[in-house]
Order: C-alpha cells, then sequence, then structure tokens
C-alpha cells in the first residue's frame, strides 16, 4: 500500500509543512499542546473504521466487544484520574460536551450565568451568536477590580435572576477559581453548578490546580488542551445524572462515537495517571510564572498581576501595539500566539489590546524555566520592534536554536 506521500502529493506537502512548524515555532496558544506518539498511533488506528452507537454493553451495532474494552478503560481512568463517579468519554469536542450538558438539564428560555466571553469565558457560556447565547436567557458575570472573579457579583446575580446553572471556567483567565465558592452560592439558588475546567484539566489531574469535580454536579472538558490527549471532548458528573447525560449525548446530540479518539483518549489518560505527568504539570506553572515575571520586567503588564496556572493575558498597551499587530509579529518571529481581548478592551474583538499565552505545548517539548524566561525576553524584543526586519532575523535565528536543542518528535 502506498502512503500519502505518493499517492497525494498535493496534501502530504501541506502536513509536512505543518509538522515543520510545529517543530520549529515556539508554539505558545495556551489551548494546544503536542500529543505524544502513542495517543496519535491510536488515532490513526484501524478503531476509526468502526461504528459503536450506544454505549459498553448496549450497542446499536454488531462486532463492538473489542472497542467496548477500549471505552471501559478510558472511562476507568477517567474517573480515577479526577475522582469523579461516573463520566461520558464522547462528545467529539468541547463543545458537544457542554452543548450535551445544556440538553441534558436545561429548557430553552432557562437562565443560564457564565464569565462573560469579554473577560475571559467561552463561547458556549452563553455568548450571543452560540446556541448558549440563542436558545437560553444568558446573565454574564465578570472581573472586579483586581480582575479577579467577582464573586460577590456571582452571588447578586444569581440571588436576582435564579439560574438554572451557574457554569465556572473560562478560556483565558490565569487565577484559581474558588470552586467551593461558587459551589455554595448554586446550592443557595437550586441552581445546578457545571465546570467547564478544559483549559486547567491537565493541572487538575496533576493536582497542581484546584479540583473541582468534589464540588460540581457536572464538569465537562477538551482532552486536547492543558491534558494533552487527542482532540475531543469528556463529561464527569454525579451518578445521579449519568442516565440523563449520557442519552444527551447519545441519541440526543450525537450518532457514532469516535472510537479511534476515544482509544486516544484512553492513552492520553493512562500517561497523565503517571507520575511523569505530575512533574510535567508542575513545570508547566513554573514556565508560566518564569514567562509573567520576564514580561513584568520587560515593562508589560499581565492581566490580575499574575498567573497561578499555565496561561496569561498580557496587555499590549504599554508597547503601543495591538493584539492583531503583536499576533502577526511574533508569528513572522516564529512565535506563535493569539491575540485576545483584556478587560474593558477600548480595541474591537478582532484587533484587541492582548495577547494570551500559555506554556503547556512548550513545556512538552522540555522547556525549562531558563527557556521560558529566554522566550519573555524574545516576544518584548519583537513587541519593541515589530516591524524592524533586522530584529525578526535575529529572533527567529534564536527561537530556531531553542527549537533544535528541544525537537518535539525526536
Ligand atoms: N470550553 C473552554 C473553556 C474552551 O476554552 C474551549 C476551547 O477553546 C472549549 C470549551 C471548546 O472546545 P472545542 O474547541 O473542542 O469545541
Amino acid at each position: 500500500q502506498k502512503g500519502i506521500a505518493q499517492t497525494d502529493p498535493e496534501l502530504w506537502t501541506a502536513m509536512q509543512q505543518e509538522t515543520t512548524r510545529q517543530e520549529d515555532h515556539i508554539e505558545l496558544i495556551a489551548s494546544e499542546n503536542y500529543a505524544s506518539p502513542a495517543v496519535m498511533e491510536a488515532q490513526g488506528s484501524q478503531l476509526t473504521n468502526k461504528y459503536a452507537e450506544g454505549y459498553p454493553g448496549k450497542r446499536y451495532y454488531g462486532g463492538c466487544e473489542h472497542v467496548d474494552v477500549v471505552e471501559d478503560l478510558a472511562i476507568e481512568r477517567l474517573k480515577k484520574l479526577f475522582g469523579a463517579e461516573a463520566a461520558n468519554v464522547q462528545p467529539n469536542s468541547g463543545s458537544q460536551a457542554n452543548q450535551a450538558v445544556f440538553f441534558a438539564l436545561l429548557q430553552p428560555g432557562d437562565t443560564i450565568m457564565g464569565l462573560s466571553l469579554a473577560e475571559g469565558g467561552h463561547l458556549t457560556h452563553g455568548m450571543p451568536l452560540n446556541m448558549s447565547g440563542k436558545w437560553f436567557n444568558v446573565v454574564s458575570y465578570g472581573l472586579n477590580k483586581e480582575e479577579a472573579i467577582d464573586y460577590d457579583q456571582v452571588e447578586a446575580l444569581a440571588r436576582e435572576h435564579k439560574p438554572k446553572i451557574i457554569i465556572a471556567g473560562a478560556s483565558a483567565y490565569a487565577l484559581r477559581i474558588d470552586f467551593e465558592r461558587f459551589a455554595k452560592i448554586a446550592k443557595e439558588v437550586g441552581a445546578y453548578f457545571m465546570v467547564d475546567m478544559a483549559h486547567y484539566a491537565g493541572l487538575i489531574a496533576a493536582g497542581v490546580y484546584p479540583n473541582p469535580v468534589p464540588h460540581a454536579d457536572v464538569c465537562t472538558s477538551t482532552t486536547h488542551k492543558s491534558l494533552r490527549g487527542p482532540r475531543g471532548g469528556i463529561i464527569l458528573m454525579k451518578e445521579e445524572l449519568a442516565k440523563k447525560i449520557n442519552s444527551a449525548i447519545f441519541p440526543g446530540i450525537q450518532g457514532g462515537p469516535l472510537m479511534h479518539v476515544i482509544a486516544g483518549k484512553a492513552v492520553a489518560f493512562h500517561e497523565a495517571l503517571q507520575p511523569s505527568f505530575k512533574e510535567y504539570q508542575q513545570q508547566v506553572v513554573l514556565n508560566a510564572k518564569a514567562l509573567a515575571e520576564t514580561l513584568v520586567e520587560r515593562g508589560l503588564r499581565i492581566v490580575s498581576g499574575r498567573t497561578e496556572s499555565h496561561v496569561m493575558l498580557v496587555d499590549l498597551r504599554a508597547k503601543g501595539i495591538t493584539g492583531k499587530a503583536a499576533e502577526a509579529a511574533l508569528g513572522n518571529a516564529h512565535i506563535t500566539v493569539n491575540k485576545n481581548a483584556i478587560p474593558n478592551d477600548p480595541e474591537k474583538p478582532f484587533v484587541t489590546s492582548g495577547i494570551r499565552l500559555g506554556s503547556p505545548a512548550m513545556t512538552t517539548r522540555g522547556f525549562k524555566e531558563e527557556q521560558a524566561r529566554a522566550v519573555g525576553h524574545l516576544i518584548a524584543d519583537v513587541l519593541e520592534n515589530p516591524e524592524d526586519e533586522a530584529t525578526l532575523a535575529t529572533v527567529r535565528a534564536k527561537v530556531k536554536e531553542l527549537t533544535s536543542q528541544f525537537p518535539v518528535y525526536k
């Protein structure tokens, strides 16, 4: 059998170029990571061929005896990793995990509460163009003057609006979230408490960020961010909600589960249960801190003043550059980031005054604090001279040195 290189060179070229980009550029997108060869082996396996609608032991297709073992392994490992009563490993994405929870627990028109998108929340927590914003009455909470979640506001809004569900979790929030406080508020107003831990899941699994599972009725996550698995979603829940939520995934919003991806999830959960994963996540946090401190030394402001996780938002206004221009200039220097609105951003969402940086991917390739600090200086060099070709060439050369020293896939 011929490989893609022979049968489809046009596609192969693009795939090879992407592989090279991932090796040669410093990846700072906070929601990305490098999955292990074992995770990718599972995803590229024959399991992609199998239909398995239903759940282990209760399928609507024959020949599921082996994929049942795969899915059971994934479920058991996932429950162990987070101390959950029940788990669903079938969501095709983080968004679908959230959608299924809403489908299971809410009716159209119900009130939901989540962190506003402009202050770090995710689309699926009530953004007007998202299904969550179109089908539900959204009450958003935000940050206080210190740019921390305003728990007093959450409490006041919850008492006033009596939401059916309160969502904690974020896409661009650097501090620890007080899940206990959220749970108390939800309980008082009779709301379900849901945590979308997509960003923090790997840190939580390793015990370096608070675990929401004991406090929440349901936790959703992606598997491909700090957790370092294949692209996909998961749901952890109290046993009493399992039947409802499982039915919301299938037959509610999905058909056949992606068994090759579920195998990849099982591999990733096994990896996350090893002692080396704890060391990795500790380093993720140390690297984020070193990067943030270096940027502050170089005159930039970190939203909330610091990071307590893998992620940080950088306020670029001191350097007189927008998020859009910074993303492009850093891209030219082979440092990949995304522009991101900062709280009360004066710029439009497609321009912004900030960038979001994360340490999971650079830590996977072996960077320690020394390299994280070096990356901070390279970023500041570019932001101070975004259009100077000589600066960009110097930074590119230094990036090349770092990435060659720490290859991702040997
Ligand atoms: N929830 C949060 C907090 C996220 O940050 C993201 C992705 O960025 C998602 C959900 C959605 O995940 P997916 O892109 O897999 O739908």
